[in-house]
Parts: structure tokens; C-alpha cells; sequence
């Protein structure tokens, strides 16, 4: 959808939009939004919406706050539930800086310079097929979330035995509308856990879809009396939510991961691009899972991956390669979980990727075996490392690898940093009540 600003004007008046949204994207993956009158559109078009950039995380001091909101005239939408003042349509927008120059800390504009550095590899697009999961969790009268959860479905249950069903299919119906194109939704292991599937974008369309799903799979939910979080382990026992990423590179000639003359039907670029995501696991951690939380996940038992490893066969590993051939061929990273930026840890994958290809190193052998049942001595025997284990060891994995941080410029990477070690630094200093259970009578 290659708009131009007259086509934009002229959809805003044929449909009726009476506001207007802006929306970017800050370092932690937080969706922010100025919103304004549609008569300001004319201004909005000629790249002269402001912002001011200390009011937001990671983005600039007080003394340079004045920034620009540059539309993407490609991601015009208007949302399809109605507000009781008129139809709401929305932009996305590039951060730049006063005198109209990119800015670094923009994690979208970030995006777009590792996609260039892939097209100088020869490749068109890097597509991305994302499966994010998420709970749903009953409101109580103020509209406050609860932990009550509204059904006890499994895992593709038939039987719409519940709010979360109705719920689901009106997420759907209305992505639809929005022009997704929705491949699966269903009820996933746990209950009250949901996952809706839709069809791989290039890497920053898919991005910007990943915002977009988030947003209104929060928005229907609501409607519905509940609370949609995409918190990773919002309940320790049972599953919790992962982003498993699809990905795969091609070329003018088609995926360029595939290769029908080879044993297993992956091309090398494939291979290379694998070693690439298993070099850099353990620095790429803290982007794909940047949340305290999110290393309640990342443990034994819960269909999430503990280890750094790849396979064909099992679906515990790391990185999963789906039976699937052709246009098909892919990779699937299933550690990404959804409180990642996906700007962010796109082009930290597509990065890595990119320099296993220029590496060229031979290719690691899968481990088809269930990881879970071996030993540490056989791990260890079989190269198998270990993610990091908490949000402060994944900052020092990153810290050590030049080539995830050179995916994030120098901007990104210090307040990104920054804004980590402050969430580790607040959350080391509570106590919680499993120590408290644990150590008040006994010691
Ligand atoms: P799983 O086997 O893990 O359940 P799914 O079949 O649900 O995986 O995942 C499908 C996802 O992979 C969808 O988002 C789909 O669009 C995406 N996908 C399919 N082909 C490709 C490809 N060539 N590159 C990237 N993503 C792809
Ligand atoms: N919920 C699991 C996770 O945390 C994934 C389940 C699945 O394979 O879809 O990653
Ligand atoms: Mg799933
Ligand atoms: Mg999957």
C-alpha cells in the first residue's frame, strides 16, 4: 500500500476520521501514541507533528527534547471499532530529530538500517511469521485485572464453553478487518492461554504487526470484560507465554533457505544464518526476553527452551526447524517472548543471521535427543549451553557480544542497557512471599 499523502487525505474524509494517531514504538516495546484532531492532518503529512522526546523512555535529555513524528504512509488504518466522538485512523511514525535527521534511538529507524544492511547481502526480505501467546483473565467491577481465570479449556478445545472462545473470534474477526490475514487461533496448553497466528510480513511491516496485534487484542478483550496480558509467567505451574518467531531470508529467486539438492533441504545460507542465532543466543537473551519475568519462562517443563540448541525432530530446542519446504523453509526461534520489541529483537536476529552468513563456520549438528533427559556431563559433552537464567546474567551475555550490540547502535544499546539494569536493580531489592514461606519459621 504505497499511499500518497493525497490518497490519505482523501480516505480520511471518505471515511469519516475525526481523530488522528500517531504511534511509535520506545526502547522497552511500549506502544505510544500522540493523538490529535484530523485537522491537523496537513501538518501531520508534512512531517511537522512534534513530540517531546524526554517524556519518553530511552529517548533523549531535556535539553534536546524536541523531535518530529515522520508518517509512514503505508501503515494508514482506520480502526474498525468506533469511538462515541468518530472513527479513530492511525500512522505510524519514524522518530527524527529537530533538524530532520533520522534518530539513533529510534528502534524502528534502527530497524530499517540492519533490513539495508541485508539488502547489501544480496537478500530482499527478512519474513517473519510470529505466533504470539497471550492469557485472558476476568475484570472485577472496577475494571481492575484479576487472576480469576474465565475458562478451562485445553489445548484445542472444540467446545465453546466460554468467554475466552467468544473473545477470541471477535480478536479475530476485527485483525481481519484490519487487514490481517489470520492463519490460526487457538486455545493453547494452559488454560485461560490463547494463540493467534497470522501470516509473515517483511521485517518491519511484521513488526509493526506485531504492535498492532498487540494493541487490539487488548482493546476486544476489554470490550469482553477481560484482561488480555502477554506478561510471560503470569502463573507459576503452568505454561506461559512465548512469541515463538518464524523466519526466513529470500532473495529474487525465492527463499533462500531452501535447497532441494541438499540432504535435509536447507540451503547453506540456512545453515550459516543457524549458526549465526546459535553463536549469539546467549548475548541475544536480554533483547528476545528483556522482562524479570520473562525468565520465569524460560525453564524446564513448559514447552519453553532452557538450552542452546537446534533440531529438525523436537520441539523442545531452541531453535525449531519446521518440516515444512519451498516457500515454507524456515527457521522458528521459540525462546522471543511477546514483552520483546519486536523492532528490537528483530534486527538483533537479522544481524546475527547475517553474520553467520559472512562467517561461513561449519555447521552445528542438531540435537535430536529430549535435552531434558541428559545429564550436565552429556551437555557438556555435546556443547550444550544454557540461556541465561535471570535478567542480570542475559545483560552481561550482552554486554560481551559486540555483534548484538552493533545490531542496536550505540544509542539503543546505553539506554537500552540502562533501562534493564534499572528493572534488575528495583526488582532485586523485594523480597517475595515464596522466600518468605521458605525462611521466616525456619530460620
Ligand atoms: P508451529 O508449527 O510452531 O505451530 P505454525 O505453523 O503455527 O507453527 O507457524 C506458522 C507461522 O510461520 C505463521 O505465522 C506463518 O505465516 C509463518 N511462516 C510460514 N512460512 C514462513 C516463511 N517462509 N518465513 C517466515 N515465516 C513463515
Ligand atoms: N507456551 C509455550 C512457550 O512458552 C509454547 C507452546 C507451543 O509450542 O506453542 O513457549
Ligand atoms: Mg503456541
Ligand atoms: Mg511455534
Amino acid at each position: 500500500k504505497n499511499y500518497t499523502a493525497q490518497d490519505i487525505r482523501q480516505m480520511a474524509k471518505e471515511e469519516h476520521v475525526e481523530f488522528l494517531r500517531l504511534m511509535f514504538t520506545d526502547i522497552n516495546g511500549i506502544i505510544k501514541n500522540v493523538e490529535m484532531p484530523i485537522d491537523q492532518l496537513d501538518k501531520v503529512l508534512a512531517n511537522e507533528a512534534t513530540l517531546d522526546g524526554s517524556s519518553i523512555d530511552g529517548f533523549v535529555r531535556i535539553e534536546e527534547s524536541d523531535m518530529l513524528l515522520y508518517p509512514d504512509l503505508s501503515t494508514w488504518l482506520v480502526f474498525p471499532w468506533g469511538s462515541e466522538h468518530g472513527k479513530v485512523a492511525r500512522l505510524i511514525c519514524d522518530i527524527h530529530k529537530a533538524d530532520g535527521s533520522e534518530f539513533a534511538g529510534d528502534p524502528r529507524n534502527n530497524l530499517r538500517r540492519i533490513v539495508e544492511e541485508m539488502h547489501q547481502a544480496g537478500f530482499t526480505k527478512f519474513n517473519i511469521g510470529p505466533e504470539p501467546e497471550f492469557f485472558l483473565f476476568k475484570m472485577d467491577e472496577k475494571g481492575e485485572p484479576t487472576l480469576k481465570l474465565n475458562d478451562n479449556g485445553g489445548y484445542f478445545d472444540f467446545e465453546p464453553i466460554d468467554l475466552g472462545e467468544n473473545c477470541r473470534r471477535d480478536i479475530v474477526l476485527e485483525l481481519e478487518k484490519m487487514g490481517f490475514e489470520v492463519e490460526a487461533s487457538h486455545h493453547e496448553v494452559a488454560p485461560g492461554q490463547h494463540e493467534i497466528d497470522f501470516k509473515y510480513a517483511d521485517a518491519l511491516e511484521a513488526a509493526d504487526n506485531i504492535q498492532t496485534f498487540k494493541l487490539v487484542v487488548r482493546t476486544v478483550a476489554r470490550k469482553h470484560g477481560l484482561h488480555a496480558t502477554f506478561m510471560p509467567k503470569p502463573l507459576e505451574g503452568i505454561n506461559g507465554s512465548g512469541m515463538h518467531i518464524n523466519m526466513s531470508l529470500f532473495n529474487q529467486q525465492g527463499n533462500a533457505f531452501y535447497d532441494e539438492t541438499t540432504q535435509n533441504q536447507l540451503s547453506k545460507t540456512a545453515m550459516y544464518f543457524l549458526n549465526g542465532l546459535l553463536e549469539h543466543a546467549r548475548g541475544l537473551t536480554a533483547i528476545n526476553n528483556p522482562t524479570v519475568n520473562s525468565y520465569k519462562r524460560l525453564v524446564p517443563g513448559f514447552e519453553a527452551p532452557v538450552y542452546v540448541a537446534w533440531s529438525g525432530k523436537n520441539r523442545s530446542p531452541l531453535i525449531r526447524v519446521p518440516l515444512s519446504r519451498g516457500t515454507g523453509t524456515r527457521l522458528e526461534m521459540r525462546s522471543v517472548d511477546p514483552t520483546a520489541n519486536p523492532y528490537l529483537a528483530i534486527a538483533a536476529i537479522l544481524h546475527c543471521g547475517l553474520a553467520g552468513i559472512k562467517e561461513r563456520n561449519t555447521p552445528v549438528e542438531p540435537v535430536n535427543r529430549n535435552i531434558y533427559q541428559m545429564s550436565e556431563a552429556e551437555r557438556h559433552e555435546n556443547k550444550i549451553y544454557d540461556l541465561p537464567s535471570t535478567l542480570h546474567n542475559a545483560i552481561k551475555e550482552l554486554k560481551k557480544d559486540s555483534t548484538v550490540t552493533q545490531a542496536m547502535g550505540e544509542h539503543l544499546y546505553k539506554s537500552f542497557v540502562d533501562s534493564r539494569e534499572f528493572e534488575w536493580d528495583a526488582y532485586r531489592q523485594t523480597v517475595s512471599s515464596w522466600e518468605r514461606e521458605q525462611y521466616l519459621k525456619r530460620f
